[in-house]
């Protein structure tokens, strides 16, 4: 304890410059000369605690072996532990009993909010609306700093093309550009401007890499993909995560290129330190060091340390390999004390940067707590991006927004769901706190309106359990009946249908995405009697909708929408919000068009003109998806004009002005986003069709007109090579603007 005493004086610095980067390195170096080797690789060592160590009764927690270590300063950061209470007295327990008395990092996995759940990001992507996305990560942060946490382990910008992959949810979708700015936009809002700040929190960016890929959309299965889909798919968010000094990173459970994330040389140090540069921790996934030996390239655990620390993974999250085997491999001369002191100067300064070692419980605050945590401004702005973040899929002959209906059945195991909107990954939520839909519909609509419910057929799964099977009940019909007695007595049906929120998430990959259980059956036999519906959609993936295309005349996508999921989607039914989200992911027709993306290579045999048989198809499905990447409805028409270009050809160091009239044809104010794609035609690695390279989200007024303006640079021509290089080339390209990624539109102009 004397020790801490003198370093944290020594520390003090008058000049108030803590944040500067030299001071900080200084303190790192002076703190760091004082650890034994023990006490460094204690920094490396992370753990998922309870509060049993330290809350009454904590007997079990005091005899541990894990007791005694927080207590040695042979833990350097805690996960899963929450509230201000219970981090405030861990806190206390390392650094009032360590001999350093090196504060601990409290971790969590904050995903779309700690306890005001915002939509799942998946959904929140479908917005494309950047500065809320920030708003929410900003939220979120300020929850959980209030509570005690330091360190959240998202965003996760696992860019993936399967929509079976259970963890579709947590991610942005299929494009790595809007990928790319959105994870900007969330680490961004977690971090704020200064890390020290004890409303913001360090943000991870994960998994490095390749997590997205696994391959059949199983998690965790290995990942088989080439270079090129590497550096331009998987990569970008990436990069633009260092760029925005993101504080960690995150290794994957895959292997890629039969190496896996955790001891992966080119990604951890290749990429990630030597070409950008990152100087942030690396944290492993939960064992993945340990898993090196289930991966089949170490034969124990010994090996696995040896072989992740010298790869770059500097924590040990929930494993032990670091814990009981670093020593003595430095001890040994199997590896040098250097590569452990590089590891734990990393994690030091994060502390310092979170303003630690000035005051360890800055960030416990039970008065905060109480104020900031799902305060009121949070759950007003959850139901703003809730409202950005529907897609509305189909509407014909305008059945949606709903006028003056009389009676309206409301069937569906998700129409009174109150849990299943808070999605999966939901940090301290309260269970059974949204607003149904049912509620949504009941403080939406007139009075004069007869709402009616039926379940219609139960949707459960087992309890949370991580990897508990999902037990569907494919035989009870028995709400049938009632259901369907009510359609026939309905003007209109709202059919809430879906996923329960553990249906899609970690561990939970599908392998059919259609409607799971007996919700497609009961639908149809709906249709059969009222076949004026609106389907309400509440889902953490693409899903197979072909049927429901062909047959309902209104779907809604409403994913898993947060805390105020039933207003929201209640006032978009009613007009009262104007839909304007847009899919970040395909639909595909059946699932066995996935992986479907659209910005998938040109082929040698792409044609699609009449008799040509020869082409990349499936002779039993058309070859697009049934909802394209980008695209979404709204209640307002656009029409766009013809593309402009401020000149035909540019050179490398110049840019064109693209713009183009967006009209607003209908009687409706409404958001547009307007997205540019770019094709390469000619380059030396098959180009991708097309690729996103710039959106704006814009307000069009009711039959006005706005004239939206791009700037396309060189930097926005350029790809990366199979080996890594970004790569410029000479020639002709083609940029196409529209509502989603099947615009055809588009003009051609030269790069000189
Ligand atoms: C997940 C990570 C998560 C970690 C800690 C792992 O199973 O893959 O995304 O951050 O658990 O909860």
């Amino acid at each position: 304890v004397a020790v801490a005493a003198v370093f944290v004086i020594s520390c003090a610095d008058p000049a108030k410059n803590n944040s500067s980067q030299n001071v900080i390195n200084t303190k790192v170096d002076s703190l760091l000369s004082l650890m034994t080797l023990e006490e460094k690789i204690g920094q490396l060592n992370q753990y998922s605690l309870g509060s049993e160590f330290t809350g009454p009764g904590n007997k079990k927690g005091q005899d541990s072996i894990r007791y005694q270590q927080l207590i040695s300063g042979q833990v350097g950061s805690v996960l899963n532990l929450l509230g201000a209470e219970n981090t405030r007295k861990m806190q206390e327990l390392v650094v009032e009993n360590s001999r350093l008395g090196i504060p601990l990092l409290f971790a969590y996995d904050v995903i779309h909010g700690y306890q005001t759940m915002f939509p799942v990001p998946l959904a929140e992507s479908a917005s494309w609306n950047l500065d809320l996305m920030q708003k929410t990560a900003q939220a979120a942060a300020a929850e959980a700093a209030a509570s005690g946490l330091h360190w959240t382990f998202a965003p996760m910008i696992d860019v993936t093309v399967d929509a079976r992959w259970g963890r579709v949810m947590e991610g942005a979708g299929e494009d790595p550009f809007l990928h790319a700015e959105i994870a900007k936009a969330r680490i961004r809002g977690f971090q704020g401007e200064d890390l020290a700040h004890n409303k913001t929190i360090a943000a991870t960016a994960k998994h490095f890499a390749g997590y997205g890929y696994a391959e059949s959309g199983k998690d965790y299965n290995s990942v088989n993909i080439n270079q090129y889909i590497l550096h331009n798919h998987i990569l970008p968010p990436f990069k633009a995560a260092t760029e925005v000094n993101v504080a960690s990173f995150m290794n994957s459970f895959n292997d890629i290129n039969a190496v896996p994330a955790t001891a992966n040389q080119y990604l951890l140090q290749d990429i990630l330190r030597k070409k950008w540069n990152y100087d942030g921790v690396v944290v492993s996934d939960w064992n993945s060091i340990g898993e090196l030996v289930n991966h089949g390239v170490s034969p124990d655990l010994k090996d696995a340390a040896k072989k992740a620390i010298t790869a770059g993974s500097e924590i040990d999250m929930e494993g032990t390999a670091y814990i009981q085997h670093l020593a003595k491999l430095v001890n040994d001369g199997v590896i040098q004390e250097t590569l452990i002191d590089d590891a734990v100067r990393n994690v030091l300064e994060l502390k310092f940067k979170l303003g630690l070692f000035d005051d360890p419980y800055k960030y416990s605050d039970l008065e905060r707590e109480n104020e900031i945590v799902g305060n009121k401004q949070h759950h007003a702005l959850a139901e703003e991006i809730a409202k950005e973040s529907i897609v509305l899929l189909k509407n014909d002959n305008e059945l949606l927004p709903l006028v003056e209906t009389k009676n309206i059945a409301v069937i569906g195991p998700l129409a009174k769901d109150k849990d299943t909107p808070l999605g999966n990954w939901r940090a301290q939520a309260v269970e059974n706190s949204a607003i149904s839909l049912f509620e949504g519909l009941e403080n939406t609509l007139p009075k004069t309106t007869s709402l009616r419910y039926a379940e219609g057929v139960k949707l459960s799964i087992g309890p949370n359990n991580f990897f508990q099977e999902q037990v569907i009940n494919e035989d009870d019909r028995s709400g049938f009946e009632e259901a369907k007695q009510l359609a026939k007595n309905s003007d209109l049906v709202i059919m809430a249908l879906g996923e329960t929120a553990y249906m899609s998430g970690e561990g939970r990959s599908r392998a059919a995405i259609t409607l799971p259980g007996l919700q497609k059956e009961l639908l149809k036999e709906i249709h059969a009697i009222n076949p004026n519906i609106v389907l309400v959609l509440m889902n953490g993936r693409p899903l197979d909708l072909s049927w429901e295309d062909e047959n309902i005349p209104a779907i809604v996508e409403a994913w898993h929408l947060g805390q105020r999921a039933g207003t929201a989607i209640a006032e978009t039914l009613t007009g009262k919000n104007n839909p304007s989200g847009k899919l970040t992911m395909s639909f595909p027709r059946q699932v066995g068009q996935v992986p479907i993306y659209y910005n998938h290579k040109v082929t040698g045999r792409p044609s699609t003109a009449p008799g040509q048989v020869f082409y990349a198809h499936h002779t039993d499905v058309d070859n697009s998806p049934l909802y394209p990447f980008g695209y979404g409805l709204s209640y307002s028409t656009f029409e766009y004009g013809e593309i402009e270009l401020s000149k035909s050809s540019l050179s490398e160091d110049e840019s064109i002005t693209v713009s183009v009239n967006v009209k607003n044809t209908s009687n409706r104010d409404g958001r547009e986003v307007v997205q540019l794609y770019i094709q390469d035609l000619v380059a030396d690695e098959t180009p991708m069709v097309k690729s996103l390279k710039a959106f704006q989200k814009v307000m069009i007024n009711a039959g006005e007109s706005v004239k939206v303006e791009f700037s396309i640079n060189p930097q926005m021509l350029s790809y990366y090579k199979s080996n890594g290089d970004l790569s410029l080339e000479k020639g002709d390209f083609r940029v196409f603007i529209g509502g989603n990624s099947s615009v055809e539109e588009h003009k051609e102009f030269k790069l000189k």
